[in-house]
């Protein structure tokens, strides 16, 4: 049966509804973190703040911030706000750098996790009816399980693929019918390469949605992504350390991600003073949670870089939604000064025709700072003569400059020469690390 929303009161309550849950919901969950986690005691008592002071939402400013640091410091349970006999599920954060970040679930965080998935599904369009092809990897990165759970608490049949062994995705998808495909946009867009690469006709296809996240991606990447595979992308967001993907999802209106305040706050805060910004603002993103059990985060400042906004949605969802992520402070590059970030580029190469297969290098040479920006080409251009590469290779660099003020060298490159992903993408080979 169609459904508009998953869960109608409480995604459509009203303003105040949601204020004074929250309220509600915070003053509980800092009273049982001061009682239950040390660090968390020992914080707010160098802050000088006491459970009792936290009133309201307002009140939370007053509250001292976490930061990834000091999951690493506690790691691994040293956070956790339950016994670990009440622990049914642990994830971690895929981590690049330093130790990882472990995270727990009760069976009620467990439900609460597949509850605001299952509201992302529906908002998607799905319901019992739906074939959930599941293309997160599975296993400690949360990716596959949180959308494995919203699809079976709407009743729908979850595929569990998890990342890899591309063509065998592309025989499930045709022959299992699957309706619904949750993986990140990079993966997507390798899927759709290898749909194409099967002589397969993607309009045939069963597939009607995608559900894209685990890293930031553009607007033109979404409309890339709809056209190669002629479904509707939605954008899922989450974190490791907040619960997973479905802290906040988009509705058919694509006009943000909207925030299941039930569960989590959202701040925005200028990433230098760390005072919150006004609506629209952009600033860094930071989280709390107030129904989680195990691993309640308080004021966790996540690094992503967006805006909030509480204007009315069309689509009868009360809840903020945050803009798409911009970027994250860890992943912006700094190039002769100028503050680039990935997606900058990503958004020049689609709207100027290419397929988002992109390398971006990034050096020092002579004290000075080089971006080297690598981009496949179609098998038609390419073979076209020198002197045509050169000068698409102009035109970018033209268009780089304008948007950005800075120089970039543009090589062109054959086509499937850039590394394809299956997971989180990593576009950029920062080299000026090595010189350091
Ligand atoms: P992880 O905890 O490994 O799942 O990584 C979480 C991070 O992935 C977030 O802090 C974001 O930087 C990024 N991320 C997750 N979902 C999205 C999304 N929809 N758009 C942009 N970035 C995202
Ligand atoms: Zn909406």
């Amino acid at each position: 049966m169609k459904m508009k929303y998953w869960q109608e009161e409480i995604e459509t309550a009203s303003r105040e509804t949601l204020d004074s849950l929250q309220s509600e919901r915070l003053i509980a969950t800092v009273k049982r973190v001061y009682e239950k986690v040390p660090m968390y005691r020992q914080r707010m008592d160098e802050a000088g703040v006491k459970p009792e002071d936290i009133k309201s939402i307002k009140d939370i400013t007053k509250l001292p911030f976490t930061t990834k640091q000091d999951l690493r410091d506690t790691y691994p349970y040293g956070m956790f706000a339950v016994p670990m006999n009440e622990v049914v599920e642990l994830h971690a954060s895929s981590g690049t750098t330093g130790k990882q970040v472990v995270v727990g679930y009760t069976e009620k965080d467990v439900h609460t996790w597949g509850e605001i998935c299952a509201r992302a599904l529906v908002a998607a369009g799905a319901d019992e009816t739906d074939f959930v092809h599941v293309s997160y990897g599975y296993g400690l990165f949360t990716g596959g399980f949180g959308l494995h759970y919203g699809a079976q608490q709407i009743g729908a049949t979850a595929i569990p693929v998890s990342a890899g062994q591309t063509k065998r995705q592309v025989t499930i998808l045709e022959d299992f019918g699957s309706t619904i495909l949750c993986c990140t946009p990079s993966y997507a867009m390798t899927i759709a390469e290898a749909v194409e690469q099967a002589g397969i006709d993607a309009a045939k296809l069963p597939l009607k949605a995608g559900i894209f996240g685990a890293e930031p991606w553009t607007e033109e990447m979404r409309q890339y992504i709809e056209d190669k595979l002629k479904i509707k992308a939605y954008d899922i967001y989450g974190l490791t350390e907040v619960m997973g993907p479905g802290v906040s999802f988009t509705c058919e209106h694509q006009c943000g991600m909207h925030v299941n305040e039930d569960h989590f706050i959202i701040e925005v805060l200028d990433p230098e003073t760390f005072e919150p910004v006004p609506d629209g603002t952009i600033g860094e993103i930071v989280f709390t949670c107030i129904t989680k059990e195990a691993f309640p985060v308080i004021r966790y400042r996540t690094k992503d870089l967006g805006y909030v906004t509480r204007e009315k949605c069309e689509c009868g969802r009360t809840f903020a939604r945050m803009s798409k992520i911009l970027g994250r402070t860890d992943d912006m590059l700094i190039i002769r000064g100028v503050n680039v970030f990935p997606s900058q580029i990503e958004t020049v190469l689609l709207e100027q025709g290419y397929a988002p297969n992109y390398m971006l290098i990034v050096d020092r040479v002579n004290n000075a700072d080089t971006l080297e920006v690598q981009v496949e080409v179609t098998p038609e251009i390419f073979s076209d003569k020198a002197a045509a590469l050169t000068s698409y290779e102009k035109k970018l660099q033209v268009a780089i400059r304008e948007l950005l003020g800075i120089q970039a060298a543009v090589k062109l490159v054959a086509p499937n020469t850039i590394q394809r992903f299956e997971g989180k993408a990593k576009r950029v080979i920062d080299n000026r690390k090595l010189h350091d």
